[in-house]
């Protein structure tokens, strides 16, 4: 998130040295309102599976060959099983019914983190408008990729003994 100002007082914020870690440079109110922490936001992420096959979908902002998991924000006062449950119903119309961690992994280049469920779900696959096209995936078939919610998917296949290979986007 950028900010530029001080929510309290609206004065610039300045750039000040964090008193337990010197290297660390805060965005700080010069009244000392406020700091700007810019702690990480928990993301939720979901492998869905549908009648024994993984739905991927691709959002409508992204390019054509790339489907993901599904993601979400968590709401104030929802647990993150009850929000990945909102955001799969949400997104895809799909009902969420057994609801088990895979892991928390690190997105550090968009200062976030991943909280990553295997979700059986069913119902009738109705997408939001975010949401362009989906697939339906053999487990084995699974392409990985490189990056954040991609090693959940990695670490799922390999809990079922599959060994992913990864896909790079980029030269695909
Ligand atoms: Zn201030």
């Amino acid at each position: 998130m950028e900010l530029s100002f001080c929510p309290v007082c609206a004065a610039g914020l300045i750039e000040r040295q964090d008193e337990q870690d010197g290297a660390r440079i805060r965005l700080a109110c010069p009244e000392g309102h406020w700091t700007h922490w810019d702690n990480p936001l928990p993301v939720l992420a979901a492998l869905v599976e549908v009648e024994g096959r993984i739905l991927l979908a691709r959002n409508a902002a992204w390019p054509e060959k790339m489907f993901a998991l599904i993601t979400g924000f968590m709401e104030r006062g929802e647990t993150p099983e009850q929000g990945i449950a909102r955001e799969l119903k949400e997104e895809t119309n799909l009902d969420a019914g057994q609801i088990s961690l895979i892991g928390v992994y690190e997105f550090i280049k968009k200062n976030e983190v991943i909280i990553a469920y295997h979700v059986k779900a069913g119902g009738e696959i109705r997408l939001s408008e975010e949401l362009l096209e989906f697939r339906l995936i053999e487990p084995e078939k699974l392409r990985p990729w490189s990056a954040g919610t991609g090693y959940a998917m990695a670490d799922w296949m390999r809990s079922r003994g599959l060994e992913p290979v990864f896909t790079d986007w980029s030269s695909s």
